[in-house]
């Protein structure tokens, strides 16, 4: 039998407000434990949460990116389970009146593009977190809860079971990820757990409508690890399936280490959450207005974004999609373009020596020493035929390490290209006269002989001489 794969994603996004959804502490990553709580937070008895009404605007923003439909009246429940991180012994989260439903996104495949539906959007608070004194719970002689994290506000994303491998799954990850980064809603960053996934994994005889038993692996927190034990959960199902076994309904861990997929609890052990209408906060209203004034304030999303640099900058799907994956560097881009600078030039160079160089230090690309103004400003300089784009390279080297602007450091280091005829050509002729082989070779019908002869010439002018004019003046003297 041949199976195929069904995969639906729960993220959570962390949002970036200053301030927890339900009190006034801070949110901030990093702090010494327990130092961002209150009586509310803590759950102490006798006090009342108000809701942040940043934390409701930031979900409507994260519905309408993703095409969702936004409930003008939702509200809060509670979600009721006893664990140490949970100091009130439930979550404030949202049950049959989400905040947004019945959204999609598209993500790119090998055979096209491809629609992701989302279920819900909904709003809840984060749970604090466990640190434990040794490596494994097992070896840990003490455990202590920080609820910093408690009440901080989270987004969980419900995807509809419309993916079917590792790399749709990745693509639709990647893809939240970017608009959530783009509408600037959360910091994303998936190593502090801003941004994290449940991912249920099922298997279905190929063409059956019905979907097979799933299994749930819960907090992961980097693409490789999504993938990874996507894969690895492929493969384990189908052995089962294939030995005549049955999926067992349950909740399983990743471990990156051993790189297997571990049993933490079946569907027998699933907790009954008991949801119930939250009483201490009234309803969420939003008016139609209030849905479209931050409708306005969306930014240009990833998608259109990408057309637009298609269409307008002629750049290809590939390129295009690249420069527009994060808003940072879509952002960079356009501002090297708002120099005058070639839009191909630019994506080349972005995607090129930069990307290259900031990779090459663990720098992001807001932390790049050269500045976008500054490229476009270099890239110019090739265009307008200053430099040659091989001289443009040790300019660039240069930038990384100088503040300067790239006109002086063209000046100060003497870079500047040799357009003068008279002093090409002595060259040429000097480079003639000293390879009578290549000269030879290329007199005997040898075309491909002249790249030896450019390369002594551009070499004895130290990269500066106009390659083009080196051409025309070797065919012509050589001819
Ligand atoms: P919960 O995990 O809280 O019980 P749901 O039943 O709504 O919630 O499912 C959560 C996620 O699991 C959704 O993203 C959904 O698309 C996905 N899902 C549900 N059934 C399957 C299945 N058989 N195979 C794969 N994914 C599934
Ligand atoms: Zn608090
Ligand atoms: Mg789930």
């Amino acid at each position: 039998m041949k199976y195929e794969t069904v995969i639906g994603l729960e993220i959570h996004c962390e949002l970036k407000t200053k301030t927890k959804i339900f009190c006034g502490c801070a949110t901030g990553f990093g702090a010494d434990p327990n130092t961002h709580v209150c009586p509310v937070c803590l759950g102490l008895p006798g006090v009342l949460p108000v809701v942040n009404r940043q934390v409701v605007n930031y979900a409507i923003k994260a519905g309408l990116a993703t095409n969702c439909e936004i409930n003008g009246y939702s509200k809060f429940d509670r979600k009721n389970y006893y664990y140490p991180d949970l100091p009130k012994n439930f979550q404030t989260s949202q049950f049959d009146l989400p905040i947004a439903e019945h959204g999609w996104v598209d993500i790119d495949t090998e055979a096209g593009k491809k629609r992701i539906r989302l279920t819900r959007i909904h709003m809840e608070e984060d749970a604090g977190k466990l640190v434990h004194s040794g490596t494994t719970i097992k070896d840990s002689a003490s455990s202590n809860v920080d609820y910093n994290r408690t009440g901080v506000p989270l987004l969980e994303i419900v995807s509809e079971p419309d993916m079917s491998s590792a790399e749709e799954a990745r693509a639709y990850m990647e893809k939240i990820k970017t608009i959530m980064e783009y509408i600037d809603v959360s910091n994303c960053r998936m190593e502090e757990g801003n941004l994290r996934a449940d991912i249920n994994v099922s298997l279905r005889p190929v063409g059956s409508d019905v979907l097979g038993t799933r299994t749930e692996m819960k907090n992961i927190n980097s693409f490789k690890a999504l993938e990874d034990a996507i894969n690895y959960e492929i493969e384990r199902q189908t052995e089962v399936l294939e030995d005549g076994g049955h999926i067992i309904q349950e909740t399983r861990t990743w471990d990156p280490e051993r790189g297997i997929t571990l049993s933490m609890r079946s569907k027998e052990e699933a907790h009954d959450y008991r949801y119930m209408p939250e009483p201490d906060l009234p309803p969420i209203v939003t008016s139609a207005e209030e849905i479209e004034t931050i409708r306005k304030e969306l930014p240009e999303l990833p998608d259109a974004r990408r057309s637009r640099l298609m269409e307008e900058a002629g750049l290809s799907a590939y390129d295009a999609g690249i420069i527009t994956s994060s808003r940072a560097m879509a952002e960079y881009y356009d501002a090297i373009t708002a120099t005058g600078a070639d839009a191909k030039l630019a994506a080349n160079w972005l995607m090129g020596d930069l990307a290259k160089n900031l990779n090459a230090e663990g720098k992001t690309i807001e932390e790049s020493p050269v500045d976008a103004k500054r490229l476009g400003e270099m890239i110019l300089l090739i265009s307008k035929g200053t430099i040659s784009s091989k001289i443009g390279k040790t300019v660039f080297k240069e930038m990384w390490t100088s503040p300067d602007a790239p006109e002086k450091i063209v000046a100060d280091k003497g870079l500047v290209q040799i357009t003068d005829t008279k002093e090409i050509e002595d060259i040429v002729d000097r480079v003639i006269a000293a390879n009578a082989k290549a000269v030879e070779d290329y007199r005997g019908g040898n075309k491909k002989a002249i790249g030896a002869l450019v390369g002594q010439v551009m070499k004895q002018s130290k990269g500066k001489a106009n390659p083009q004019m080196v051409n025309e003046l070797l065919t012509k003297k050589l001819g």
